[in-house]
């Protein structure tokens, strides 16, 4: 399986840990906590050590179009997604983090409110971090 070996040396595997989510090849995080292995299928979770451009992006992405979300007890907004994912990266990857969010620019994160839209926007990534 040598073309699994190059991809393994590309991208990804990078050693980053996060509790029991361990980083694979191709960048993804998978859950170590059960035991089962990780789906090569499943690539749902980017790593936000070496994939931390595509993480944050991705997490752009959803704080800009979700307003509110619940999953498995825990719930929150958009603008909750986006600051996760923001100090996720910086502790992830301080320099790589800073330069995606330099890229991605301001942020227009949804915050669900009781307003008649249901949401309203909170612009976010606005000033630039020091490195
Ligand atoms: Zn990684």
């Amino acid at each position: 399986m040598t073309n699994d070996k190059e991809m393994v040396d590309r991208l990804g595997d990078c050693g980053y840990e996060d509790g029991d989510w361990r980083c694979r090849e191709g960048g993804y995080l998978w859950y170590a906590g059960d035991g089962e292995g990780f789906d090569p299928t499943d690539c749902s979770y980017l790593c936000p050590h070496c994939r931390t451009h595509d993480y944050l992006e991705a997490a752009k992405d959803e704080a800009e179009s979700c307003s509110h979300y619940s999953n498995n007890g825990s719930s929150g907004t958009g603008l909750d997604i986006w600051k996760a994912a923001e100090s996720k990266a910086v502790e992830a990857n301080r320099p790589e983090a800073i330069k995606a969010l330099v890229m991605l620019g301001p942020v227009s994160a949804l915050e669900g409110d009781d307003s008649s839209e249901g949401y309203s926007v909170v612009m976010c990534n606005t000033q630039q971090m020091k490195p």
